[in-house]
């Protein structure tokens, strides 16, 4: 089964990709996570990536559609959930033409919520994990013990301009899979087991 996770910044894709990795053993690839990785490591890509992801831009889809490409086939082109990814119709489009979606699962969730959850997002920069500063009375990260940090870009103007986006490129693709048949729509303001149930009853 290959999937892709729709919805946008905030909307809780990534916390939804960690739990649907364990159950339906799905090779998980987050184009931010391996845009973080190549920023970390100081790569081409890294650098370039950084520029665009500091304003809260997309990535120019020729680099995105090379790092998905290769992750793709790592993933031996089956068994995947795409999280981050596609972006816009260029992308989905792309996409269309090297594998086959089964399954799109759109996370909805209103526009006012998504600020407070974003900039209130710390993530562990070793371990991945993410928490609200809401429900956090440390900064050590409960699953591995390193210090939880804010993302850069997830300070409230790059915040701003991440989801006119959304609103601009990728809410689009919210219409291209309905037109294909393949997009299931699950309610994302209610707790994260709440939305995983419903995530599952898609899955099974
Ligand atoms: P995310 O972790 O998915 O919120 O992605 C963080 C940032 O990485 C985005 O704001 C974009 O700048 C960049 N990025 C991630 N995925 C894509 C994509 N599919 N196309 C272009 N840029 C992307």
């Amino acid at each position: 089964m290959n999937i892709i996770l729709l919805g946008a910044p905030g909307a809780g894709k990534g916390t939804q990709a960690q739990q649907i990795k364990e159950q339906f053993n799905l090779k998980h690839i987050s184009t931010g996570d391996i845009f973080r990785y190549h920023m970390r490591q100081q790569t081409e890509v890294g650098m370039l990536a950084k520029s665009y992801i500091q304003k809260g831009q997309l990535v120019p889809d020729e680099v995105t559609l090379k790092i998905v490409s290769i992750a793709l086939e790592e993933a031996g082109n089956q068994n995947f959930m795409l999280d981050g990814f596609p972006r816009n119709i260029n992308q989905a489009i792309a996409l269309d033409k090297i594998v086959k979606i089964d399954k799109v699962i759109n996370i909805a969730v209103d526009t006012s919520v998504l600020m407070d959850r974003i900039c209130g997002r710390r993530n562990c920069p070793e371990c991945g994990r993410t928490d609200h500063i809401a429900h956090m009375t440390t900064d050590v990260c409960p699953t591995c013990g390193a210090k939880m940090v804010q993302r850069s870009d997830d300070k409230e103007e790059t915040v701003k301009s991440r989801l006119q986006v959304y609103n601009n490129e990728t809410a689009p693709l919210i219409e291209y899979y309905k037109k294909e048949g393949k997009l299931f729509d699950v309610n994302g303001m209610s707790d994260p087991s709440i939305v995983f149930a419903e995530v599952k009853k898609v899955l099974e």
